[in-house]
This record gives C-alpha cells, sequence and structure tokens, in this order.
C-alpha cells in the first residue's frame, strides 16, 4: 500500500521543518520518511529483545521504520525487511504507532525529549508505547510531556525473556488511560500473549519492578541449590527433574534454569551469551530499591540480591545473563 498524498505531504513539510531547524537531515533521510506509510510502526532499542520484537511486528504484516545506536541492530533488522531512520524524529515523522525498548531511564529520556527526538517531531494522535522497563515516575512525567503534544504514550514493560521474545510469548504490564487501552493492545497481541491492563501510566512499570524483584531473588535461590546439590554429588539434570516435580518449582528453575546444559537454547548453555544482562538485573533492582524507600516497605531479600547483582556487575558479569549469578556463586573470576 503506497502512502496517501496528505499524509505523505504532512511528512515531507514536518520532516523540512525539522530539518531547516537542525540543518541536519538530509535529502536521504528525508526520502525514507516520505515512503513511510500510515500503518508504518516506528521502532526504536533493537538489542536482545527488541530485535525479536520488532521482527515479529513485520512477521504480523506490519511495515517497521526503526532505529538504534548500533548499526549491527539495525543492520540486522534492515535484512529483514524493516526501513532504517537516522534518529528518533525521523521515526516520529514517518509513524503513528512507536513502541520503544531502551536499557534505562536515562536512554528513554535522551530518546522521547533529545534534540533530534520522538517529541520534536510527533504527529497529533500518536501512539507511543514503552516496553523498557524504568522508573514510574518518568513513565509519568513522559505521558504528561506526550499530552502536550496532543499524543498518547503508555507503559508496557514486558516479562518472558528473549525465547518469549523471539516466540511472541511476551506478556505485557500496560499503564495506560482506559480509552486507549484497545488500541494497544491490538499491536502488543503480535508480540506477545498475555497483555494485561494494570491502570494508569506508570502501573506497568510498578508490577514489572515487583515481578522481577522475585525473579532476582528466585534465580539467586535455584543457582544456590543447584551449585550446592551437585557439591554433594548429584546429577544436574536429575535434580532440576526433582525440583521441577516438587515445591522447589519456579520460572527460574524449569525454564531458565542457570546449571549449564540442563536446557538447550537458554543463556546458561551459550556460556550465559545473551538473554538479560545482569547490569539491567541490578538496575531494575535499584528501581525496587527506590520503590520500597518510597513506600516504606521492607525488602530485605531484594535487597541483598541488589547487592549481588551490583557486585557481580562490577565484577566482570556486566553484559552476561542474570542466571551467571550460578558462575558468581561457584566462585568463577571474569576477565
Ligand atoms: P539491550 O541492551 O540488549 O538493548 C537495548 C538497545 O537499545 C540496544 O540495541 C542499544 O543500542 C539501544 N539503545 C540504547 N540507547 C539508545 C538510544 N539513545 N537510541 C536508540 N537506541 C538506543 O537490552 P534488552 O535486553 O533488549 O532490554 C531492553 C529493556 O527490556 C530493558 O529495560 C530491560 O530491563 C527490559 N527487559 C529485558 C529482558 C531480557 O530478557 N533481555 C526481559 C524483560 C525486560
Amino acid at each position: 500500500m503506497l502512502c496517501r498524498r496528505p499524509l505523505r505531504n504532512f511528512i515531507a513539510t514536518a520532516a523540512k521543518h525539522w530539518s531547516q531547524q537542525n540543518g541536519v537531515v538530509t535529502r536521504r533521510d528525508l526520502s525514507v520518511s516520505t515512503r513511510c506509510m500510515s500503518d508504518t510502526v516506528g521502532f526504536i532499542g533493537l538489542g536482545n529483545m527488541g530485535n525479536h520484537m520488532a521482527k515479529n511486528l513485520i512477521n504480523k504484516g506490519h511495515k517497521l521504520l526503526v532505529f538504534d545506536v548500533s548499526q549491527t541492530a539495525t543492520d540486522g533488522l534492515r535484512t529483514a525487511g524493516a526501513v532504517v531512520a537516522s534518529c528518533p524524529a525521523e521515526v516520529a515523522a514517518g509513524a503513528k504507532s512507536i513502541v520503544t525498548m531502551l536499557p534505562e531511564s536515562q536512554h528513554v529520556d535522551a530518546v522521547y525529549c533529545g534534540e533530534k527526538g520522538i517529541f520534536s517531531q510527533v504527529q497529533d494522535g500518536s501512539l507511543l508505547i514503552d516496553s523498557s522497563t524504568i522508573d514510574p515516575a518518568t513513565s509519568q512525567g513522559m505521558a504528561l510531556a506526550a499530552k502536550g503534544h496532543n499524543c498518547v504514550y503508555v507503559d508496557a514493560p514486558v516479562s518472558g525473556g528473549v525465547n518469549a521474545a523471539r516466540d511472541s510469548v511476551l506478556t505485557f504490564m500496560v499503564g495506560s488511560p482506559d480509552e486507549s487501552f484497545e488500541r494497544v493492545k491490538a499491536l502488543l497481541d503480535c508480540m506477545g500473549k498475555n497483555v494485561v491492563h494494570c491502570g494508569a501510566v506508570g502501573t506497568g512499570q510498578a508490577a514489572k519492578i515487583c515481578n522481577n524483584m522475585l525473579l532476582a531473588i528466585s534465580m539467586i535461590g535455584v543457582s544456590e541449590t543447584m551449585n550446592l546439590g551437585t557439591r554433594l554429588g548429584l546429577d544436574p539434570k536429575m535434580l532440576a527433574k526433582i525440583l521441577n516435580m516438587s515445591s522447589g518449582r519456579c520460572w527460574s528453575c524449569d525454564t531458565y534454569n542457570p546449571y549449564p546444559g540442563v536446557l538447550e537454547g537458554v543463556p546458561s548453555s551459550n556460556n550465559y551469551q545473551g538473554g538479560f544482562g545482569t547490569a539491567l538485573m541490578a538496575k531494575d533492582l535499584g528501581l525496587a530499591q527506590s520503590a520500597a524507600t518510597g513506600t516504606k516497605s521492607a525488602i530485605p531479600l531484594g535487597s541483598l540480591s541488589h547487592q549481588i547483582y551490583r557486585t557481580m556487575t562490577n565484577s566482570g558479569y556486566a553484559k552476561k545473563d542474570f542466571s551467571s549469578a550460578f558462575k558468581f556463586l561457584q566462585g568463577e573470576e571474569q576477565s
């Protein structure tokens, strides 16, 4: 489907205006924008999670206009059929539905509010869905800013890991105005199997922070257990099998076991490459820590696991999957 003339004119005018203001959008960039269609979805942040999510949108028939600061990341999406933009502003000029999947609050702030950010070019009526795990207060600030630009921002962090992202079976925890939820769900259904409306903007992040605190604790628990059991002479696969049919069963054990070779296709069986970085887990526990301080909630195990993942982050484990807690507890040093 080719873009209708009014939209094409609008995009061209907006891009020209932006170009004149900033003096950096080239003719080639403009032609990329004008090729985009009304049903184009923008996607920014094509890392471990985002690259799978963006590809699933393509697989479900959407045209994708993408951006990432990493060329390796954008090359992968270009090969999959996406158009690559040169900055978030260009994505905003070419797509009225945009998904962002970025590491931390500061990256979300830069992508939305930066000089070449989404808000500098966002179109009236746009839907901005942020699936990054960030501070709920940042999400609420973004939603207010979006309102000022006549568009809607919602938080929709995910649970499920990279394999769930690849297989489009993620769980989305959505904080959005009631009237926007159906539109949000229609897009997120392309990338997940559960789309849950948690309440107003920020509540998706609240649910996500709680889930990840429990995940962080359970992964350390499974790592300790697998380490102790195998040192007692138990076969790791047999131990995992018993745990998975007993009261110790949990996702960290039956779906993402940290002991290498117990499960195929998980980071522990691939030298802890890919997956969910330890530094990102430490970040999520920092968010839980702030939330607990703000609500005067006791989280002794959450606090202890925060210390453990932070120590790992400073000991060479930052980019390894968080299930490398198992290696850390074994006392293995990283270079
Ligand atoms: P990642 O680090 O693999 O990917 C982030 C991507 O964002 C990278 O490609 C990076 O280049 C890009 N980026 C950074 N700054 C940018 C900017 N200014 N403009 C454009 N692109 C930029 O992270 P991930 O594992 O994909 O996680 C993304 C988010 O999802 C995080 O908030 C994380 O906590 C959350 N999350 C991750 C998992 C997981 O299993 N990996 C699971 C659930 C939630």
